[in-house]
């Protein structure tokens, strides 16, 4: 392999509970339209399937702060849980899927949401509103082999409860997201999967304190700073 122009880029890392190793993530998929409140929310159809958009891996943030984006008046908080993979394949049944899950995680699908509503209306892509920098704040990951968490799903704005969910309300189940995922993409180790959120999305601003929290899964926190 011949030298590299110029240093290569740092791979992004989550750290993992109880594991003095990091989690080195390759790519972040995530589902839209999960929970039929949300879809409700959004103004979506409830016949349509959910589907997938994707962030770039160097969207995740693990630290404390979180800067506001910029070109948005309108940043919403989405709460997710998130599956991390430890293995990969292609064309993955929903029996076999569960078996490339490392652990999950909870995180927050933060989102420029006056961005996503025009790019919506002009049939336009959705990576502005949804694959900038520093928008996919996430827990360490907690490792995890047997069935999915099943918990409350749950977020806080300055200790005001916005979001309150259930897994067990998610359209697509975590082998089903998986399953899917990889009909459209092969999987590898270090891919993140953040499944969708429950109803009750809503605004952030500068100095607010957020915290997601999945039962059994763990907690993300973390502050809204200056505007970048
Ligand atoms: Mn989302």
């Amino acid at each position: 392999m011949p030298p590299f122009v110029f240093p290569a880029p740092a791979t992004p890392t989550l750290p993992v509970l109880g594991d003095a190793a990091a989690f080195p993530v390759r790519r972040i998929l995530c589902v839209g339209r999960n929970y039929a409140a949300h879809r409700r929310e959004m103004g979506g159809d409830d016949r349509e399937p959910p589907f997938f958009f994707s962030k770039p891996a160097d969207a995740v943030v693990s630290g404390m702060k979180v800067p506001f984006p910029s070109r948005t008046e309108e940043l919403h908080h989405e709460v997710e849980l998130v599956i991390a993979l430890g293995a990969g394949g292609e064309a993955v049944s929903a029996d076999q899927a569960l078996s490339l899950v490392f652990g999950y995680a909870t995180g927050v699908d933060l989102t420029r949401r006056d961005l996503q509503t025009a790019a919506k209306a002009k049939g336009q892509p959705w990576d502005a509103a949804k694959g900038f920098d520093a928008s996919a704040p996430i827990s360490p990951i907690r490792r995890w082999s047997g069935p999915p968490p099943t918990g409350a799903i749950r977020l806080w704005v300055n200790d005001a409860l916005k979001q309150e969910g259930e897994m067990a309300d998610m359209i697509w189940g975590v082998a089903e997201i998986i399953a899917e995922a990889s009909s459209l993409w092969r999987l590898a180790a270090g891919d993140l999967i953040f499944t969708g959120t429950p109803e009750g999305v809503g605004p952030l601003g500068i100095g607010d304190r957020v915290r997601g929290e999945i039962e059994r899964v763990g907690d993300v926190a973390f502050t809204i700073g200056e505007r970048r």
